[in-house]
Order: C-alpha cells, then structure tokens, then sequence
C-alpha cells in the first residue's frame, strides 16, 4: 500500500462552498488539504477579463455577477478576506425591472416586493397585470392563512393567495428563475421560507410585506425605497468591483493549508477512526474528518460504498443545466430600450432565452466606457433545447432575440459561452426533509456542504462553509478526530 499523507480535515471542492469551509477551519486553527479536481478554483464562480477595446476591460462573469446584501455571509466574507472596500452595489438609479409581456418588455410595477404589492398607484396603473389579476392579488389581504407547516410548491402557494397571473407574469419569472427552477416543483420552504413565516405571523403576504417596510423605514428614518441610513439607496446587490471571481483570488491568496488543484477524489473508504481518500492517478491521503463540498452526484458516488442510504438521497436532488452568453456592444451601435438592468422572461411567453441582463448598466466596471456588455441567460427547465445548439446556432438564435425583444441588431464586438452542465441543484418540495434524512444518514465524520443543500447563493455557500467548520471543530472538541 502507498505512503499516505495524512490531514485532520480533507475538504474535497473547491467552488466557494470548499473554499468558505477552508477560510473558516483555518480561523479556528484547525489543519486541513483542499482538494478540487479542475485544474482552477472557485467552480462556478469565474470571470473573464477581455481587454482590447478601450481604457479598461470588459469583465465578463460566467457564472454568479453579484451577492445578495440581505444575506450578511457574503459581504462578511469579502470584509474578512480584505475586499470590503472593494464590494460595489448594483446601479439604484436604473433598477427597474422588466417582465416580457406578450413578446414586449412591460416595467414590472414599482413598489413590488419580491410579488407583493406595496405601493398602490403604481401597481393599479401597471399594464402587466389584468384588472381582474389585480383584484385577484388584493384578495390576498382577505384569504385566511392555512394553518400547517407543510410543504407546497412555489405554484400551489402563489396561486393559493394571489392568483395565476401573479405566479404567471410576477412569481414564476422573478422567483423560479433565480433558481432555475420549476414553479410547479420547487419548494416554498426551501427557497422563499419567509412567505410562509408572513403568512403566519400576518394572515397574509401583503400585510406582512407592509409591516415588514414600516419598520424597515423607521429604523433607518430613510425614504420609501428601502434607503440606508445615510440617505443613499442601499443595493441588493453587491460584487466585488474586479468580479465575483475577486473573491475566489483573494480566499487562495490567504489560505495557508494544503491546497490541491487537479486533485480528484475517486473513492473514500473507511481506515481506522478516520477515511482513506484516493485520488485519481493513485496518490491516497488520510484525514480524520471529510468535508464534501461537491454537487450532490458526486458526492453520492463517493458515499455510495459507505452508505447506499445517504447516496440515494443524495441521487435525489435533481440538477438542470444552463448557460450564459454575454455580448458586448459600442453604445452608439445600440438603441438600449430599458431603463433599467434587467429582463425576466416568463415560461408562458415560450422563448428559447429565459432573461437577459444589461450588465455594464447593473454594475460599474463592466465596460470601457462608451459600451455595453449584456448576458443572455438559457437552459435550464425553461429552454432546455438551447442547451444543445452548437455555439454557433446558439449565438444566432441569441442575436435573433436580442433583436425580437430589444430591437438590438447590430454585431456584438465579441461575444463569450459559458455551458454549466448539471449545474443547477432544483429544491423540489420536501427538500428540508430530504437535507435531513442526508444529514442523519451520513457516516460519522462526513458532511456535506454547499450549493446542493440550503441555499444556492454565494452568501447561503459561505454560512454553510462556515456551519461545516464548526461541525467539525465540534467534533474535534468531543474527542473525534483532528
Ligand atoms: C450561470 C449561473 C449564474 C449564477 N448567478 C448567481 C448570482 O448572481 N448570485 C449568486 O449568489 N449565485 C449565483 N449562482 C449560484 C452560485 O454560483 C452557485 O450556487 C455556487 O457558486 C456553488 O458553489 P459550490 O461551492 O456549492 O459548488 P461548485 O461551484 O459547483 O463547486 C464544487 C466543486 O467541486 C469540484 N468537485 C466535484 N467533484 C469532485 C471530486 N470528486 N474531487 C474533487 N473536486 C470535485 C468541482 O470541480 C467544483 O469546483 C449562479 C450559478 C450559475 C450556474
């Protein structure tokens, strides 16, 4: 048998998760090797700086181009790791939001609190909804809250206190598709717990969302946009200014433990307290504890000897794939018709793209000045065929759309793919249920971590990051391993 070096903790992924998982292991003082099979880190997190067309680059973000605020992790994450100063919020002037509406793009209301209503002018003279959607939504303040904690869907819960079209034109584009997900699958307690907790607490979303921004506004005496306390708006969004990418530079830079790119675990298999981890090409190393910070398949594969019980739940967890292409533009070559950043698609428009962002107007630093850089998003559950065009197919149905929606005909100065094979992990109702039957069944010393479980945003990777360290250094503490 090999020499096999040895580790109290093998984190095995290194996307934010593994990485999250490594930052704070090393805050507790506790040893551990970083294994991630590409030959980079950061999984799906990557940015592409393209110079060539002015003073400053394009930054082109492949996978995640911000953070949500409200999620403290990820900017606490970004302060620690010395890019505080360097986190930038999304453009508050132009942050409209627009909903494809019968092949045009339609302002979503302002005053629309992820699908609630609260500001009522606006919301009356909106074109989006039907007046007899509208009423539909305002019943919302009236229909008695169901009294259980069971799961639903994401559709049954709309549809239940707002009605179709508000799931049609409002919820299943804006919330569905932060997720890639299905509405008519998609858990409402694993991906929007807080509508359930408001229905609750107020007997209805509306009244909840009002309560919500009262005291939002009198805590921050700020005006009804959801302001900070010194008057500016504050952005849900954040990123740092060189790309969500910066974040993964800076975690590698200060890591000190053992870090291995082009390390791919093959197999794992119980050695004496601990587990013996084989690599492909045949190195073994020895930890006493396994932090599993890859999607759910793998790490189903590699547990399936260990625990066939814990692999097939983990088999469970559905993924979809999806794409992005970003295009870039002379700003004199385009007539940009939206006065904000962002265009959701709906399912029921039937479009082979499911929302495009204008990216240089999101966010500074995206585009030498005098252009624009725009990301289409595709695949998924909404446009699954677009996954499989060609890249040129693909890129000629993309400028025939761009063209549809936008009016946007002219030839992109260059344009990037980014294909995310089985890259989405779908929250399908029971998923709690499911992360805890995982959680219950895994072989002592094992934990998962990371996109697949509670939560798929950067900030939801790093707390779990954070939740793994501290299992473990528990775990050390009980007398277990490290
Ligand atoms: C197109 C796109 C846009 C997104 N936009 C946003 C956004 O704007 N904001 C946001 O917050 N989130 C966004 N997300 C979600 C977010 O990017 C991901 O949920 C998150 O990056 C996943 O991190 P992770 O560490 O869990 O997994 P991953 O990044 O998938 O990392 C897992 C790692 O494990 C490695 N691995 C797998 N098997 C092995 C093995 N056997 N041995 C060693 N290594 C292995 C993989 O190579 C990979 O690097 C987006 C996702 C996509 C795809």
């Amino acid at each position: 048998m090999k020499h096999a070096t040895s580790s109290p903790v093998a984190i095995v992924g290194g996307g934010i998760a593994g990485l999250s998982t490594a930052w704070y292991l090393q805050q507790r003082g506790i040893d551990y090797v970083l294994l991630e099979q590409a030959p980079r880190w950061g999984g799906k997190i990557f940015t592409e700086q393209v110079d060539g067309y002015g003073d400053a680059p394009f930054l082109v973000e492949g996978g995640p181009d911000s953070f949500i605020s409200q999620k403290p992790w990820g900017a606490a994450l970004a302060r620690e790791i010395g890019l505080g100063d360097t986190l930038i919020g999304a453009n508050t002037q132009l942050k409209q939001t627009y909903v494809l509406h019968k092949g045009r793009p339609a302002p979503l209301p302002e005053g629309v609190l992820m699908i609630v209503p609260t500001r009522f002018k606006p919301f009356v003279f909106s074109s989006l909804i039907s007046p007899w959607g509208k009423l539909r939504m305002g019943m919302d303040l009236f229909i008695p809250p169901r009294r259980d904690a069971q799961d639903e869907t994401l559709a049954e819960f709309v549809r239940r206190r707002l009605g179709n079209e508000a799931l049609d034109k409002i919820a299943e584009p804006l919330m569905s598709g932060i997720y890639n997900a299905e509405a008519d699958k998609q858990s409402v307690l694993a991906t929007f717990p807080r509508f359930h907790e408001l229905e609750q607490q107020y007997g209805s979303l509306t009244k909840g969302m009002l309560a919500g921004q009262a005291a939002r506004q009198r805590a921050n005496g700020a005006g009804a946009n959801g302001g900070a306390p010194n008057g500016k708006p504050a952005s849900l969004f954040v990123t740092p200014r060189d790309g969500t990418e910066a974040l993964v530079t800076a975690l590698r830079d200060r890591l000190t433990g053992d870090l291995r790119t082009g390390a791919a675990v093959a197999a794992i298999e119980p050695e004496g307290a601990g587990y013996r981890l084989h690599l492909d090409g045949g190195a073994a190393l020895l930890a006493e504890q396994v932090v599993l910070a890859t999607p759910a398949f793998a790490a189903a594969a590699l547990l399936r000897p260990l625990t066939p019980a814990a692999a097939d739940l983990l088999d469970g967890i559905r993924y979809v794939s999806t794409g992005t292409i970003s295009l870039a533009y002379r700003t004199a070559d385009v007539v940009n018709p939206l006065k904000g950043y962002g265009l959701v698609i709906p399912m029921s428009e039937r479009r082979p793209i499911n929302a495009i962002t204008l990216s240089s107007v999101k966010f500074a630093h995206r585009a030498p000045d005098g252009h624009l850089l725009l990301r289409v998003f595709f695949g998924g559950s909404r446009s699954p065929q677009s996954m499989d065009l060609d890249d040129a197919a693909l890129y000629a149905m993309v400028r025939r759309e761009l063209d549809a929606l936008l009016g946007i005909r002219a030839e992109p100065l260059f344009h990037r793919i980014y294909r995310w094979r089985r890259s989405n992990p779908q929250y399908d109702v029971g998923h709690l249920e499911r992360i805890a039957a995982i959680t219950a069944a895994l072989p002592p010393g094992v934990h998962v971590t990371g996109s697949p479980y509670r939560g798929v945003g950067l900030p939801d990777c790093v707390k779990q990051g954070q939740d793994s360290a501290a299992q473990v250094a528990e775990r050390i503490d009980r007398g277990f391993g490290g």
